[in-house]
């Protein structure tokens, strides 16, 4: 009898797995198509100053509308598009099509000086082909408003033995954010080395700080640290009013998350915040 039951165990546990490796491949099989038949769209979410509650910037997120899925978040298919190497042309789309949205609302709106965050894979980090994609994108001009989201983990996963793709970006005016800050391992000697600008603090600890005092503690040390090494400070996720005053009150200059909006088409974003 265990043989039997163990038999069909055997069985099923081959279909799913078929079942996933089938699934997959006709995933990437659409993901490669994805760029030429226009199925990307970047999101934008606001990022906002906690203390007037007025918008300072935005971050460009990914979105791909897959023709029979509907639409699908970035951990739906990014894990997939490294693992296919697209990831470079990928980001290469979404700098071209942050920067135009950049100048197109820098024209409709002059007096709105946004900042546009946008987020490169791992992959991707300082090479030749995402320096001249941004260099491009900047279509010759100062890039103060653009701020490169890198996550922890990816810069340390890449030593930086030389350090040019940074001072190439400096000498492009373009800020450096360390993003999911407080998920990986940096170093105060590694933070101060890579001369980031500013820290995006993870939203796995704005969520615990109310219910886990060590993550409380968390978000006070790094608000503290960003503000000791003059380093521009964001809270993710930040979803709640208490959760907004627990920032305010520790001097977090900027938030980002459901409490002002998700992360909606650029449309949207213009009808309810730049109007
Ligand atoms: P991230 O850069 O840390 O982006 C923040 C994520 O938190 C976004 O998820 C956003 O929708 C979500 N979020 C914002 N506010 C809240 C909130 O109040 N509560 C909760 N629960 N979540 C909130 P999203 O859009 O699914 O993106 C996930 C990750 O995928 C990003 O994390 C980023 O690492 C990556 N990603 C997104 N867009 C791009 C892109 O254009 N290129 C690359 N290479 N990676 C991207
Ligand atoms: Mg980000
Ligand atoms: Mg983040
Ligand atoms: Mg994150």
């Amino acid at each position: 009898q265990a043989k039997a039951s163990g038999k069909a165990c055997h069985r099923v546990y081959n279909e799913g797995l078929h079942q996933r490796a089938m699934a997959t491949i006709e995933m990437e099989a659409d993901l490669r198509q994805a760029l030429t038949h226009n199925q990307f769209e970047l999101y934008y979410q606001p990022i906002v100053d906690i203390d007037s509650e007025t918008i300072v910037g935005v971050e460009a997120l990914l979105r791909w509308h897959h023709p029979a899925k509907g639409l699908l978040n970035p951990p739906a298919f990014i894990p997939i598009a490294e693992d296919l190497t697209l990831m470079p042309q990928i980001d290469a789309w979404v700098i071209k099509t942050a920067c135009h949205q950049y100048f197109q609302w820098r024209n409709q709106y002059p007096d709105r000086a946004l900042m546009m965050g946008v987020n490169v894979s791992a992959q991707n980090w300082g090479t030749p082909k995402l320096l001249s994609a941004i260099k491009q994108g900047l279509a010759g001009q100062d890039g103060h408003w653009f701020k490169l989201e890198i996550s922890e983990d990816t810069l340390l996963n890449n030593t930086l033995d030389n350090d040019t793709p940074i001072q190439y970006l400096k000498k492009l005016g373009v800020s450096i954010q360390l993003d999911d800050f407080g998920t990986g391992y940096s170093s105060l000697s590694y933070l101060c080395q890579i001369c980031c600008d500013g820290l995006k603090i993870d939203k796995s600890f704005v969520r615990d700080m109310q219910q886990t005092p060590q993550h409380y503690t968390l978000v006070k040390t790094i608000i503290d640290l960003a503000h000791a090494l003059n380093l521009t400070i964001v809270a993710e996720g930040i979803e709640t009013v208490e959760q907004r005053e627990i920032l305010k009150a520790l001097g977090c200059a900027w938030g980002q998350g459901y409490l002002w909006a998700k992360p909606i088409p650029a449309k949207e974003l213009e009808h309810r915040f730049m109007a």
